[in-house]
């Protein structure tokens, strides 16, 4: 069974932008599914879609058995969705930002495992304004995973960010595969794709034009 199917899935906004021209794709359990595409090819707009956010205007959505928008309570208890624009608090400290989300959930008992495997233990008591980018969005990351979701949606998780921050978000992403957790992960670079992937998707322009593993990708560039 397949933990994320989508079929002719179409948004189309109110102001007339036809966002999703009807995409299909399905996701295995514990696969990282690159989302490849450029700014407005419509990566986002799938993401609030599958993470019950935003309503589509037709499709088929089934994830871990439930389909949205109907069981869409059932969905938000296995989903979770890292936004490009997370906002810790910024007085707070990395612990607490993460305590924040556990407390939420109910799943305080979990935070220190979270920031073990994370690798924050170094970094726990530093503000979360204090921190440089590749740390702020670890730690984005450590607050979606108190939830403990089957999948996680990243939303270009490394854009603005230095190589060698870059390179320690890709492994970060390696740790949550080991974790079984399911990536989606949205991006316009291809050496993240290529790097990353189990399976690429690549979407222009609200249409899906190759879905297909990394290697068969590269071998077209
Ligand atoms: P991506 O994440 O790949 O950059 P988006 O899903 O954000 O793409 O956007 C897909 C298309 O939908 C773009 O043309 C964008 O301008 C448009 N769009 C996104 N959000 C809205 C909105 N709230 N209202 C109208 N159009 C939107
Ligand atoms: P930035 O480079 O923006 O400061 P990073 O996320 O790259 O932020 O890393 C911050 C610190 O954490 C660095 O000292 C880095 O060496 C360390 N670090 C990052 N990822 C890992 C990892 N997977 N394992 C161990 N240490 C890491």
């Amino acid at each position: 069974m397949h933990l994320i199917e989508v079929e002719d899935l179409w948004k189309i906004y109110k102001n007339g932008v036809e966002a999703l021209k009807g995409i299909s794709f399905t996701v295995d359990e514990g696969e990282v599914f690159t989302f490849l595409g450029p700014n407005g090819a419509g990566k986002t707009t799938t993401i609030k879609i599958l993470s019950c956010v935003l309503k589509p205007t037709k499709g088929k959505v089934v994830i871990s058995g439930y389909s949205s928008p109907k069981e869409c309570d059932k969905i938000r208890r296995v989903v979770t969705t890292v936004p490009q624009e997370f906002q810790g608090f910024s007085d707070l400290t990395v612990r607490e930002n993460i305590e924040y989300f556990a407390k939420l959930y109910d799943t305080v008992d979990k935070v220190d495992e979270i920031i073990e495997k994370l690798d924050l233990k170094e970094h726990e008591r530093k503000r979360f304004k204090e921190l440089s980018g590749g740390l702020k969005r670890r730690v984005a990351i450590a607050c979606g995973l108190v939830g403990d979701p089957r999948v996680i949606f990243l939303d270009e998780p490394t854009i603005g960010l230095d190589p060698k921050a870059r390179r320690n978000l890709w492994k970060l992403i390696e740790t949550l595969k080991h974790m079984k957790i399911t990536v989606f992960l949205a991006t316009h670079y291809l050496d993240e794709a290529e790097k990353l992937a189990d399976k690429v998707g690549v979407i222009y322009k609200g249409k899906i034009i190759k879905i297909s593993s990394p290697s068969e990708l590269m071998e077209e560039f």
